[in-house]
């Protein structure tokens, strides 16, 4: 009974920037439960990579394009989807972007505004996409990736309008939550660490950084994408049927200090 609440057979899954990283760890890990994959990025060739690497471990996959800046843009990949599949069961907001490493008296408009709209204005908009079908069907599930950075300030790098955004998808996480619960749509976000991606070789290859990365995690190491893509998934199933509005850290214990 209770491996089967993990189960996602003959559910659709929605996963934007699942190209790569964490986006496309979660894409497996929904696969190998049973999901079809739907693999949204900024371009088909970049959504193709993803396709192909869950297909290679026997997942089912396709891909769409979609921009989370644009409204447009992710309103009709939604409705590709829902032509393609009449359902959308699980949606996993994943795009993101840092601009790291400036002090706030430094940050101008545009970079400000940036990460803003891919991380917290695009989460937005791919929800309320989404979450229209989902009232509709009467169940979904929304998985938005926040971050640690979202509750607390990480160091030494500066970033505040990332820590910002991030806080702003927690908290739309539980304003969505809260709306959606009495109508079968349930809405959590993943905190996660620092976790080995493209978006944290910045910092990676800097000691003066990594070091106090470690220094700050009870873990003494980073996590690996396939680390958040089983809490992903566990949010995603059955398994997690009284779960709405939580923000669930997987972060190696950075946040108890
Ligand atoms: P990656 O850079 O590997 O992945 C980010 C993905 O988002 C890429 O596929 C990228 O596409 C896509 N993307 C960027 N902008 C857009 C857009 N406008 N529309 C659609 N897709 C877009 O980073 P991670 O896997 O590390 O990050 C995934 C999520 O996890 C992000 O939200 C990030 O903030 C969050 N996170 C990451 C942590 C980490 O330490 N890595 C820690 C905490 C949270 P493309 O490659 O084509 O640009």
């Amino acid at each position: 009974m209770y491996l089967e609440k993990l189960r996602l057979d003959g559910r659709v899954a929605l996963i934007t920037g699942g190209s790569g990283g964490i986006g496309l760890a979660c894409g497996q890990a929904l696969a190998e439960a049973g999901a079809h994959v739907v693999v949204a990025d900024l371009d088909a060739t970049r959504a193709a990579v993803g396709v192909d690497a869950i297909a290679a471990s026997g997942g089912a996959a396709s891909g769409v394009v979609l921009d989370v800046t644009r409204s447009d843009s992710v309103r009709d990949a939604v409705a590709a989807v829902h032509a393609a599949h009449r359902q959308i069961d699980i949606l996993v907001c994943n795009a993101g972007i840092v601009i790291s490493e400036v002090a706030a008296e430094s940050l101008g408009d545009e970079d400000w505004m940036r990460q803003i709209d891919v991380n917290l204005n695009g989460v937005f908009r791919c929800c309320r996409e989404t979450g229209r079908i989902m009232l509709e069907q009467g169940r979904g599930v929304i998985v938005n990736i926040g971050s640690m950075a979202g509750s607390i300030v990480v160091r030494p790098q500066q970033q505040a309008a990332y820590n910002a955004s991030k806080a702003g998808v927690h908290q739309l996480t539980k304003s969505l939550a809260a709306e959606w619960a009495a109508r079968g749509v349930r809405v959590n976000a993943v905190a996660p660490t620092y976790i080995e991606t493209p978006l944290t070789r910045f910092g990676m290859a800097k000691p003066a950084l990594y070091d106090q990365w470690l220094a700050d995690t009870p873990m003494h190491r980073v996590g690996q994408p396939h680390e958040i893509a089983s809490v992903v998934h566990f949010l995603a199933s059955d398994a997690a049927s009284l779960m709405t509005g939580s923000i669930v850290y997987a972060d190696g214990g950075y946040t108890i200090w």
